[in-house]
């Protein structure tokens, strides 16, 4: 074994190596990110399997699926609301008889640091009926995908490996091994376990709720479903998982200080779905009262009242004993747990009053000068009919930046593509001019089927494309095709050669552009206009690559 300080995104990669991982694939997403990055970094220098960024989350699914059916370990990485783009082909493959191990790492972001949910990737593994790993550091995080791959094949499922925002983007030293497990040879699938027709879809959803009980049975005997009984204290148990269990440890001195003679309360941790329903029966028979302490949605509590119905009071989310949104900290638990609050920095004083910092699109942006001619041509087209007659819909990227000041070019931003299906939406329901403004990344990822949507009912809108050469939001990662393929996919799905407009966002061309995406606002059907111009983060590393060739 060797020691490597890793976040805990780069022990997951890592971690998937060394379970002899084959493929490996994903969509940009914080907190997810930095997985795939670390594996793609790997394979470009030659020292890693093939990992491949894919064009959303469904098509990285997909390609892992391959892979696994090829008989080989997959890995396939997101953050939790990419896991709603997955959707159809994760739930289905858990019909499937998984061949190769395949894992999909979820990343959840409470508190919603980056993200517009807080949805708790639980419930999907739970929905799929398919075991869920939660670990609560980045030691857990390298061994549980040797796990999480053994338990794949084991039972012939996919596996969900659920983190959050603090572990994904924390570092600690991590133990890892010395060599990787070779890969597992091809081995083909058989094509009744992955052909989901109805008549073996059947059969193969009868094999799944068949493998509920030994699924059950695993969880209840794994160790890191851990059960500690302290027969002598009967008020309360502590339920934790995930990093709920952190804070809980972090609160452990002043809590066993605070419990004196009795002792500290039976704890279970739970680290995997199904839930060890066995060690929770055993905990709600040692205790009156169950506290759950765990980051997310309170799934584990409403878990809680189908395995041990009425029996215990059950203090968690629900009723307030910790907060029902946002991350928690060892303050909020040290609270559930009774403690007075930490004595602060402050000591009574009033926490000084800071200027607000927004995040702004960076200066000298691109997208700045693309939405001048915006805020330009919207505000002429609302003056010529003499009310408000202009929509328009964003999507997700730098460019939301747009939604605040000085700006507050945009009205709506809601998941990724959304842009151009709800400015058809607004369209229909009777507004003139309705605009969809997305990334060249995020148009590639969900856009282009509500353009065909637009084209197919000729309904008028315009769809503005912000082509920066990079999907910048994430960390520049680099997009899937190149601004000149941008426009043949924007003519091949069926936009008219004259109302598809490629122009420079430059400031020196606010006025002219402005006066283009008026003219393509009066155009009573679907046009298309792409601004072009490179992040400057893109520019940068551009500069860089070239100097490596040519130095
Ligand atoms: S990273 Fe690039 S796209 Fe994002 S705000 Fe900065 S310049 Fe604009």
């Amino acid at each position: 074994m060797k020691e490597m300080v890793l976040l805990g995104d780069e022990a997951i990669a890592l971690g998937a190596m060394h379970a002899g991982v084959s493929g490996c694939f994903g969509y940009p997403g914080t907190p997810s990110t930095e997985i795939l990055e670390y594996l793609v970094d790997a394979f470009e220098r030659g020292e890693g399997p093939a990992a491949r960024w894919c064009a959303n989350e469904k098509t990285a699914y997909e390609s892992a699926l391959g892979v696994s059916f090829a008989g080989r370990r997959a890995i396939v990485t997101m953050k939790h609301v990419g896991l709603n783009v997955a959707a159809d082909p994760f739930m289905n493959s858990a019909l499937c008889q998984i061949k190769g191990g395949l894992v999909c790492v979820v990343a959840d972001d409470p508190s919603m640091h980056s993200s517009q949910g807080e949805q708790d990737t639980r419930f999907y593994a739970d929905f799929a009926m398919v075991p869920l790993f939660e670990p609560v550091n980045q030691q857990e995080a390298y061994e549980m995908m040797a796990e999480a791959f053994e338990l794949s094949e084991r039972f012939a499922v996919p596996v969900v490996m659920r983190i959050v925002t603090r572990l994904a983007h924390s570092r600690a030293v991590v133990r890892v091994a010395e060599k990787p497990r070779s890969q597992n040879p091809l081995d083909k699938g058989l094509p009744q376990d992955w052909m989901l027709l109805p008549a073996l879809a059947r059969k193969n959803y009868a094999k799944l709720i068949d493998k509920q009980g030994p699924l059950g049975e695993w969880a209840s005997s794994w160790s890191r479903n851990e059960l500690v009984i302290n027969e002598s204290r009967k008020d309360l148990a502590v339920i934790t998982s995930g990093l709920g269990r952190n804070y809980f440890r972090e609160n452990l001195g002043d809590y066993r200080a605070s419990c004196g003679a009795k002792g500290l309360p039976s704890t279970l941790h739970v680290a995997s779905l199904p839930l060890p329903s066995e060690l929770i029966r055993k905990l709600a028979d040692s205790a009156e009262t169950l506290l759950v302490i765990e980051e997310g949605m309170p799934f584990l509590e409403k878990q809680l009242r189908g395995i041990i119905p009425g029996k215990n009071r059950i203090l968690g989310k629900y009723d307030g004993t910790l907060p029902r949104a946002g991350e928690l900290n060892p303050d909020t638990v040290r609270k559930a747990l009774g403690l007075p609050p930490n004595k602060s920095v402050l000591d009574g004083a009033p926490a000084p009053e800071l200027p607000a910092r927004p995040p702004q699109l960076c200066k000298g942006c691109p997208h700045h000068d693309s939405y001048s001619s915006l805020n330009l041509a919207v505000s002429r087209l609302n003056e010529k009919e003499g009310r408000v007659s202009t929509v328009v819909a964003a999507d997700i990227g730098c460019y939301a930046l747009g939604a605040v000041a000085p700006l507050k070019a945009v009205e709506s931003i809601v998941c990724m593509g959304a842009s151009i299906g709800m400015a058809r939406g607004a369209a229909e329901a009777g507004y003139k001019y309705a605009f969809g403004v997305i990334g060249d990344s995020t148009f590639l990822h969900s856009g282009l089927t509500g353009l065909v949507d637009a084209v197919s009912s000729k309904t008028p809108v315009t769809v503005i494309i912000l082509d920066n050469s990079i999907v910048a939001m994430t960390g520049c990662q680099p997009t899937m095709l190149p601004s000149s393929q941008l426009e043949q996919a924007v003519l091949g799905i069926g936009v008219e050669r004259e109302h598809l407009k490629v122009i420079e966002a430059l400031p020196g061309k606010v006025e002219e552009n402005a006066r283009i995406l008026q003219e393509e606002a009066e155009y009573p059907g679907v046009s298309v206009v792409i601004f072009v111009r490179e992040c400057l983060e893109a520019v940068r590393l551009r500069k860089k690559r070239e100097a490596v060739t040519h130095g």
